[in-house]
């Protein structure tokens, strides 16, 4: 499915929740596996970071997501939708305060 960037300072729309060091390691405990390459299809860097990321009418729907990103890819500068595996999306609860 098609995704693109949420523009959020570097802890996210949401506080990182509590017992996560990072929102890649959010990624990696609720997702049960290891983040290997960048979840870009069009990419091959490496995973770096867990990038938020919405449907590109995300701002409507609310629905955002965590998912392995290369700084490249991550980037305030990366205005573009890009494909990614649904399966590979873990959401934010809205209930995280
Ligand atoms: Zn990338």
């Amino acid at each position: 499915m098609k995704v693109k960037n949420l523009k959020w300072g570097p802890s996210g729309p949401r506080p990182l929740p509590k017992g996560y060091k990072s929102w890649l390691d959010y990624w990696i405990k609720n997702y049960g596996g290891v983040a290997t390459g960048c979840a870009n299809k069009d990419c091959e860097n490496k995973a770096a970071v867990g990038g938020h990321v919405m449907p590109p009418d995300g701002k409507r729907s609310n629905h955002w997501f965590i998912i392995p990103l290369c700084e490249g890819c991550n980037s305030p500068s990366n205005r573009h939708e890009f494909e990614v595996a649904q399966r590979h999306l873990v959401g934010i609860s809205n209930q995280l305060s």
